[in-house]
């Protein structure tokens, strides 16, 4: 606190990021970062994108990269095009301008009560009442408890921590639950198989589905994340856009994102992966005993009967094992740990084989 803070600084309540330790040989299992590197034409893309024309401002609309994106998820076949598509830096600013420039303010947004912890933090900036719904007994959102007035709806799908996936019958129901506002599916972690509410913009007005290439395509570094919906939508997020930083991506990011997007081959190769090593992680915790809620994210959540979560996460970190561990009410007693490689999960399960 500061006498030179505005009083809206002094309100702020910001988002704190998982622990980024620099530490050599830690197994870093903690801010769901992929594995494995992004694709090697996206990287060879950027590479050559370092060069003079960095003088030059990039291209403010990215016009190649939403081409790009609109083609991957085939919008024509749904009578839409690049204008349907949203970039930004990170999803996490997409998300920021879809508050601004979205959500209403004369009702409460609904998500759910354990979810992304940076939803009650955009809707504490832009001043958005909001309210909680609880996720139901196996952690799951039913879509039943959002069919009231609402100013807008939000959640991740999968729902993070959680990493519980609804399928895309249940996100129709949502959206003919509440036609008259905005519906946000943050589809951080949809490429780990689930089935993407992307198929269903063309029928909804109403749907805004954001992406990111921070998970899937592994390039969290990079800070690209897009939107995709009806252009009346788009366009209230590209008025904010340009309300705010005309230029959030640079040449070398859009380089970089439309070559890691049109890289269909690496990006399925990593999917399959990461998706196989899901599973055995998910099989190996089981068997030390472990509640492994089923994922359809890069990371699983997980639980141990006779261990709290804030302990063994403490003891793992002893052993140089980073997880997460969220200190609220319902969850404290899980750990949410990102798939790693076969050498990171050994390492996991040896340091918990000694606590437990
Ligand atoms: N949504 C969810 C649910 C997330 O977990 C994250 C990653 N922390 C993001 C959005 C933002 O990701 P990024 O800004 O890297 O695209």
């Amino acid at each position: 606190m500061s006498r030179f803070w505005s009083p809206f600084v002094r309100d702020l309540v910001p988002y704190v990021p998982g622990e980024q330790p620099k530490m050599a040989n830690l197994v870093k299992l903690n801010t769901n970062e992929h594995p494995y590197g992004p694709s090697p034409l996206a990287i060879a893309a950027m590479q050559a994108a370092v060069n003079d024309d960095l003088r030059l401002y990039p291209d403010p609309n990215a016009d190649q990269l939403k081409t790009a994106i609109a083609e991957h998820f085939e919008l024509a076949a749904q009578g839409g095009d690049k204008s349907w598509v949203f970039v930004g830096n990170g999803s996490d600013e997409v998300l920021a301008h879809a508050f601004h420039g979205l959500f209403q303010h004369d009702l409460p947004l609904l998500f759910p009560d354990v979810t992304y912890s940076f939803y009650p933090v955009y809707a504490g900036l832009y001043g958005i009442r909001h309210e909680t719904v609880a996720l139901n007994a196996a952690f799951e959102i039913d879509p039943a408890d959002y069919a009231r007035p609402n100013g807008g709806i939000i959640f991740p799908n999968p729902n993070a921590p959680t990493g519980r996936l609804l399928p895309l019958a249940a996100i129709e129901r949502l959206l003919a639950d509440s036609p008259d506002s905005v519906v946000l599916v943050d589809e951080a972690y949809i490429d780990f198989g689930g089935d993407s509410a992307v198929a269903l913009v063309g029928r909804h007005p109403n749907l805004l589905v954001t992406q990111t290439l921070s998970k899937s395509r592994a390039l969290a570094g990079l800070r690209v994340g897009f939107a995709i919906g009806q252009p009346e939508l788009i366009e209230a997020l590209e008025r904010v856009k340009n309300s705010f930083n005309s230029y959030p991506l640079g040449r070398v990011a859009q380089a970089g994102a439309v070559a890691a997007i049109r890289d269909r081959g690496h990006f399925g190769a990593m999917q399959d992966m990461v998706i196989m090593q899901r599973d055995s992680l998910t099989t190996r915790l089981e068997r030390l005993g472990f509640e492994v809620l089923p994922s359809g994210a890069n990371f699983v959540f997980a639980r141990h009967p006779e261990h709290a979560g804030p302990a063994l996460t403490a003891a793992l970190r002893e052993r140089a094992v980073i997880v997460r561990n969220f200190r609220q009410p319902r969850i404290e007693d899980f750990l949410r740990i990102t798939v790693g490689t076969p050498d990171q999960h050994r390492a996991l399960i040896g340091a918990l084989e000694e606590i437990l």
